[in-house]
């Protein structure tokens, strides 16, 4: 008789989705999803997928779950937030961008927000984002190293790009200073792997052409991304005209960004010059359907940009403006969106709609490890219980999650093999202590 190899954890869900195979593989006839696979996962990292019986076979382990209504998949990538902004939410609605931001959140950041703001926004965001299976997000807000810490203590990661504006906040004076401050939080945190930090500058209509080359410079140097908003709106694109004479995205691609790792956030009121201008460079969109869809900026042609070869990834932006951080009802209206934008039903099909909601994050922040389940990957990844009436009978168990469940039958998350929520209850942050300081801060922005 073999002796079995002793591992750390091994999961047995009826249908595993790896997310291996690209939209376009798919497509081809790809396999989608595994039945009665097993997931054998040690050190933090998937060590094994193979047959339940072979895996009874070949492998031991201390901790081993029955998953037989479940489906395994990776955890979902949040493309865009601004975590903290949680804090914020209900506190300005129903307001277009522009009157939303200077008039209602500009002014009460201006006035709030501080490392204490940031470091319990940041908490309930992560806590609501856990439960609802995000294993992984982008962030763009003030103080981000507090954020970094906030994901240091609890075991968790992200991919954080600190904010870059020309005017003052309670975080820096000006574009030189917010540059500075986020090369030393690059150089802090970037070794480690689990939280990495980036470049972002606000949009093209907060930071000058001066500022991004400066930022393109910094960020080749140091080896990171740069991720902006970009054609968030008709009137940042004809303001754009006024001032420059030429689109937001003409005038980005003309300074370079594209040129180095980046990712383009809206990517509404999008023409065929602007794609031209995309394809083929090292730029990533992040999309982000309900914010647009709230502040009625527009919509973005996602299944267009894909088919001119960009990659895809889906976020939620802030809280305030969407107003939830639930990237399985995101996942859901992008689906449903980008099949009206295009016209036609065939678009964006549940696959690619599940793949850029977990593997296109990862692809987008260049953690190529991550958001998919396969040997040698990073083990964060979410079980599904199909089990509830509203995702019963099971035939496919892809477009099940993405068109009929919903964020409270995640069941368990794992990040590096971490069973860090379970059943909606989040392991890592003291939950009570979150509601309690929140509740502090809500009296305080009422006034
Ligand atoms: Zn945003």
């Amino acid at each position: 008789m073999t002796t079995k190899q002793s591992v750390d954890l091994i999961l047995y869900p009826r249908w595993l989705a790896p997310m291996s195979a690209t939209p376009a593989e798919a497509k081809a006839g790809a396999v989608a999803f595994l039945e009665n696979h097993a997931c054998v996962i040690h050190q933090g990292k998937t060590l094994d997928v193979l047959p339940q019986d072979e895996c009874r076979q070949k492998y031991s382990a201390q901790f081993e779950y029955n998953l037989s209504k479940h489906l395994l998949m990776p955890g979902l990538f949040n493309g865009h937030a601004h975590s903290a902004m949680a804090l914020l939410r209900g506190f300005a609605d129903d307001y277009p961008l522009m009157t939303w931001l200077q008039e209602h959140i500009w002014p009460a950041e201006g006035k709030h927000v501080s490392e204490s703001f940031v470091k319990t926004g940041s908490e309930l965001a992560i806590c609501e984002m856990l439960a609802s299976g995000i294993t992984c997000f982008n962030d763009m807000y003030f103080f981000p190293g507090t954020l970094g810490e906030v994901l240091r203590d609890a075991g968790l990661k992200g991919s954080i790009s600190g904010p870059i504006l020309e005017f003052p906040t309670p975080w820096a004076q000006n574009a030189d200073e917010y540059l500075a401050k986020n090369t030393d939080l690059i150089q802090e945190f970037n070794k480690g792997g689990d939280i990495q930090f980036g470049y972002g500058p606000h949009a093209p209509y907060t930071v000058s052409n001066a500022t991004f080359e400066k930022i393109i410079d910094q960020a080749q140097a140091n080896n990171t991304w740069i991720h902006t908003h970009l054609h968030e709106t008709a009137f940042e694109v004809q303001q754009s005209m006024t001032d420059f004479g030429m689109r937001p995205v003409a005038r980005l691609a003309k300074l370079g960004l594209f040129d180095v790792h980046s990712q383009a956030v809206h990517m509404t009121q999008i023409n065929d010059e602007d794609i031209e201008n995309l394809a083929g460079k090292k730029c990533h969109i992040i999309h982000c359907p309900e914010s647009n869809l709230k502040l009625a900026s527009g919509f973005s042609p996602i299944q267009k940009l894909y088919n001119a070869g960009l990659n895809i990834n889906i976020g939620t932006d802030g809280a305030a403006s969407n107003n939830d951080l639930d990237m399985v009802s995101e996942t859901r209206t992008a689906a449903l969106l980008a099949k009206a934008v295009a016209e036609d039903a065939e678009a964006f099909p549940a696959y690619q709609a599940m793949y850029s909601a977990t593997r296109g994050g990862a692809l987008a922040y260049g953690r190529d490890k991550m958001g998919s389940i396969e040997a040698g990957f990073e083990a964060d990844m979410i079980a599904v219980n199909l089990d509830d009436l509203n995702t019963q009978p099971v035939f496919d168990p892809i477009a099940q999650f993405v068109y009929a469940s919903n964020n409270r039958q995640i069941s368990h998350v794992w990040v590096n093999g971490k069973l860090v929520c379970e059943h909606g209850q989040v392991r890592v942050i003291d939950t009570d202590k979150v509601r309690h300081d929140v509740e502090q801060w809500r009296q305080k922005l009422k006034g």
